[in-house]
């Protein structure tokens, strides 16, 4: 089968999915307080998750992360997991992993091990539990840790994602980075984007960008650049103090969509093929349309062949232009 090269003659070899759109926080950047779900029927069921997933990996997908929404609150995402590390055991897939707010990693982490799954993404903006109760509105820093905790006795690798924000963790960059350290944990610092219709001033507000995160660093350490490329937007550098790496995601440049590999479905089976831009193709309709595989790997195989080449997000004129109007809790961070 020939493997999915764009037309930009990246191949396409990393998935994001988003198994639901709920969840269990409200964080201030990603949702409003009072958010309108979507009906059950429009969401893709266990099932036909699986098909669309294992569609992609028979066209080439060797990484595949699944995200949301919380993706541990969707019921019975077990099933799924299990379901689907069966392309692990067969070596088609090559890493299976998820983003997570941590909030039931204590309850799964042991089950998610089991599945093959050796690293996860957890989402944390600060170590202090009044700032997080603030920032996630409906989650509590102790839950979180504990799920962190249960994760790493799983044996799972743990990565912090950590958004910038501008007056809200500018002061917690040593200390996050310490605990960090402590714990061996890895962490990747993401920059805010300008996602759903959330108020321009707001983000523009909190927008904190990574080059002068990066410039504070700098003051205490020496940091190195390191030449590693997932073929997405993070940059790593080693802090030499310390041997810790350190990521940062910068999506508003544009210096990496020249080797993007990935492209991201929604959990009512949007394919959407950059994160910046709002074309999409529905994978639903041909999942649905017949119980084989064809028509959905034909959507696929044509909605890659119209990948475009970069995003338009831009700050540089204190407006936020090409902003998407949907919220990172539907395209799946
Ligand atoms: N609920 C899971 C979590 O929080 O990790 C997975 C989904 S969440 C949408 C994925 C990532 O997107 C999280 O790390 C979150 O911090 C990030 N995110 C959400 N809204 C964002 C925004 N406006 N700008 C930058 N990152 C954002
Ligand atoms: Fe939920 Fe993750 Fe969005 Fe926070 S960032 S509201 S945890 S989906």
């Amino acid at each position: 089968m020939t493997p999915l090269i764009d037309p930009f003659a990246r191949p396409i070899s990393y998935l994001r999915v988003s198994v639901t759109d709920r969840c269990d926080f409200r964080c201030t950047y990603c949702m409003a307080e009072h958010m309108q779900f979507l009906p059950k029927k429009d969401l893709l069921t266990l099932e036909e998750l699986d098909r669309l997933c294992s569609s992609f990996i028979r066209l080439g997908v060797q990484k595949l992360r699944i995200t949301g929404g919380e993706p541990l609150v969707r019921r019975d995402i077990l099933t799924f997991f299990r379901s689907i590390s069966r392309h692990l055991d067969s070596g088609a897939l090559k890493e299976l992993t998820l983003t997570t707010n941590g909030s039931q990693l204590a309850k799964f982490a042991g089950d998610l091990a089991a599945c093959g799954i050796r690293r996860v993404n957890v989402s944390l903006d600060t170590l202090d539990p009044a700032k997080f109760a603030e920032i996630t509105r409906w989650g509590r820093l102790p839950q979180v840790l504990e799920g962190i905790e249960a994760a790493r006795a799983a044996g799972l690798r743990v990565k912090i994602n950590t958004v910038a924000l501008k007056g809200f963790n500018e002061d917690e960059l040593f200390p996050l980075l310490d605990w960090c350290a402590k714990e061996d944990h890895d962490l990747t610092f993401i920059e805010v984007m300008p996602m759903g219709e959330m108020g321009e001033e707001l983000r523009l507000d909190q927008y904190w960008p990574l080059k002068d995160l990066r410039a504070r660093l700098a003051e205490r350490f020496t940091l190195t650049d390191l030449a590693e490329r997932s073929g997405g937007p993070a940059r790593y550098v080693r802090i030499e103090e310390t041997g810790q790496k350190v990521g940062f995601i910068t999506p508003l440049t544009h210096n990496f969509c020249e080797s993007c590999n990935r492209v991201r479905v929604t959990c009512t089976g949007e394919l959407y093929m950059c994160l910046g831009q709002e074309d999409m193709a529905d994978l639903r309709a041909p999942l649905r349309a017949s119980p084989g595989d064809e028509a959905l790997e034909q959507a696929i195989r044509a909605a890659i062949a119209r990948k475009p080449k970069g995003h338009d997000f831009d700050y540089s004129r204190q407006t936020v232009r090409g902003q998407v109007s949907r919220h990172m809790s539907h395209t799946g961070g």
